[in-house]
């Protein structure tokens, strides 16, 4: 399994890496982000919807659950599960529906779902670095592993 850390100095390096996942993503994608509060899970989403040409403010939709964003033909939703109470709550919003076709989906606090979130691709945890933060990429399916060798080259 490919596992890879990734200094990031500024919150530019965090939206940089966002904007390499997302131009190296191909088809069906899901990322998990883990993370405590403010450690770059939605800066890290913002740079990946901002690449796929998303011209708009991104913000963690901590009361919806979950927002949609229409980039071409590609749908990329971005999650952020902090107040679901109870993983049930997904079934009742339909949960089976965002991971079909090729729909991307980034998930912040995907340990709110555990259970009935599927399995990710790719779990990105970012922790708190002196001023910067760090963030480990760890590929938790075969697609996952191709997606992080190609980031790699
Ligand atoms: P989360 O979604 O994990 O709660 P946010 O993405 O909202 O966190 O980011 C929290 C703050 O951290 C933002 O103010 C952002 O500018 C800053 N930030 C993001 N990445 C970095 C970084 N690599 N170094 C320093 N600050 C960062
Ligand atoms: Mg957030």
């Amino acid at each position: 399994m490919i596992n890879r850390v990734i200094a990031l100095p500024d919150e530019a390096a965090t939206l940089e890496l966002g904007a390499r996942l997302a131009e190296t993503c191909i088809g069906a994608t899901v990322i998990h982000l883990y993370g405590d509060l403010g450690a770059g899970k939605t800066t890290f989403s913002r740079g990946f919807v901002q690449a796929l040409g998303h011209k708009g403010n991104v913000k963690s939709p901590t009361y919806t659950l979950v927002e949609p964003y229409e980039l071409g033909d590609l749908m990329v939703y971005h999650f952020d599960l902090y107040r679901l109470a109870d993983p049930e709550e997904l079934e009742f919003m339909g949960i089976r529906d965002y991971f079909t076709n090729d729909a991307i989906s980034l998930v912040e606090w995907p340990q709110k779902g555990q259970g009935v979130l599927p399995e990710p691709d790719v779990e990105i945890h970012l922790s708190y670095q002196a001023e910067g933060r760090e963030a480990c990429l760890k590929a938790v399916s075969s697609s996952g592993e191709s997606l992080l060798a190609r980031l790699a080259k």
